[in-house]
């Protein structure tokens, strides 16, 4: 950002330029600087409005301040917040039982961030496979894929193939295997006897919204059934409703055996992930083997359990299914003038922008200054995962704006 850049005021500026002074720099945010919201629209410092389409990387499915979540937390904020997993509170049972019957399994172990629910997963797989299966000790493996994002401690970077996440980390734990993404055979070919789990996105949403060709997770299902090897299946961002399903996994009608859960599942007002998966594969952690003194707090079952009741009824997974029909036609009426590709999947796009127009990022800064927030991914790609409250004439209107700014 500059201070030419004509988005941009001056409080805004100020409030940017003061961060700089103390806050570490691992990030690089767009030049906004958002004070409110409510549903699928933000307020900048300025009083100026713009439609949300990054969702925080679907965490707020269900927009920004939904009356029902904001309820149950206000009510719990009130009557108990943390206990840590020392005693029991009397909100975690209804939010574990609720969540497993949405998933179909039996077991629940609540985490906080998405990454301590992929921590969690693999610890989880390999205490499955050394204890269940009879692998080898410290022998096991879990087949990842190549172009994967699973979150940013040194395990999980340890196995990404993004320079940027893994740069100077290392060294990094083994026992993972890559292969290609979308490449059923590449998994088979890669399980051994000693393969606990193959972990992957059924879509992948920072790789750009990439989805593997109809029948991959069908054939990872069959391949680990066969295999006797588990099929965690990491739904923190392809989760609970975004792609018009509950899960992208029901899109070929597949059962994983281990979900990973988070983002959306705390409503957007506080971190909850979950790892969910039947009593023979979650039921081997013992106490004292894995927690966190944060996790499965009363606060975040609270709202954990009303984020639950509100995927029951099936209304968010409609709508991300109706809206989605109608943000791919709009869309694809783009490729040819900026656009060169776009996938979508339920009310999630990846966006390809032509280079001859501009990056992402360029394309994404220039819509602020519309009234429109989006994200770049991986140079040329944006990213559009408005949340799932939000208006077909707000999707025209924000595809619009796109538009506009396709066209120079
Ligand atoms: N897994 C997937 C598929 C994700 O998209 C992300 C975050 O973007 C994570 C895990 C990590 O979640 P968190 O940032 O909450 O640790």
């Amino acid at each position: 950002m500059t201070a030419t850049s004509p988005s941009v005021d001056t409080a805004t500026i100020k409030i940017i330029a003061g961060e700089q002074d103390h806050l570490a720099h691992n990030y690089n945010p767009l030049p906004v600087v958002i004070a409110r919201g409510e549903g699928a629209w933000v307020t900048d410092v300025e009083g100026k409005r713009y439609l949300d389409l990054l969702s925080a990387y679907s965490a707020l499915n269900f927009g920004h301040g939904h009356p029902a979540i904001v309820a149950a937390a206000q009510e719990q904020l009130n009557r108990l917040t943390l206990t840590s997993r020392a005693y029991h509170n009397d909100r975690l049972g209804p939010f574990a039982t609720a969540l497993a019957e949405l998933c179909g399994k039996d077991l629940v172990l609540p985490m906080n961030t998405g990454a301590e629910a992929v921590e969690t997963g693999i610890k989880v797989a390999r205490a499955w496979g050394y204890r269940v299966k009879g692998i080898t000790a410290d022998r096991a493996q879990i087949v990842v894929a190549h172009g994967n994002f699973h979150g940013r401690t040194t395990t999980i970077v340890g196995f990404s193939d993004d320079p940027g996440a893994r740069g100077d980390f290392g060294p990094f734990a083994p026992g993972f295997v890559p292969v290609p993404y979308g490449d059923a055979a590449a998994i088979e070919a890669a399980i051994t006897p000693e393969t606990a789990a193959v972990l992957i996105e059924p879509i992948q949403g920072e790789a750009g919204v990439v989805l593997p060709p109809e029948g991959y997770l069908r054939a990872v299902r069959e391949l680990c059934t066969e295999h006797g090897v588990l099929f965690i299946a990491d739904e923190i961002q392809s989760g609970l409703a975004r792609v018009g399903e509950t899960f992208a996994c029901d899109r070929e009608g597949v059962v994983p055996d281990v979900y990973l859960l988070g983002k959306a599942l705390g409503g957007g007002i506080l971190p909850l992930s979950a790892v969910v998966a039947d009593r023979d594969v979650l039921g081997v952690i013992r106490p004292g083997e894995h927690g966190s003194t944060f996790g499965g707090n009363p606060l975040a079952a609270a709202v954990g359990l009303r984020v639950v009741e509100m995927l029951q009824t099936g209304e968010f997974q409609r709508r991300a299914k109706l809206l989605g029909e109608h943000l791919d036609v709009k869309l694809r009426e783009l490729i040819g003038h900026g656009v060169t590709g776009v996938r979508v999947v339920g009310l999630w796009a990846g966006v390809d922008i032509d280079p001859e127009v501009g990056t992402g990022r360029g394309i994404a800064e220039k819509l602020i200054a519309r009234g429109v927030l989006v994200k770049d991914t991986h140079g040329q790609t944006i990213r559009v995962a408005p949340p799932l409250v939000v208006r077909a004439t707000e999707l025209d209107w924000a595809i619009e704006q796109l538009r506009v700014v396709l066209a120079g």
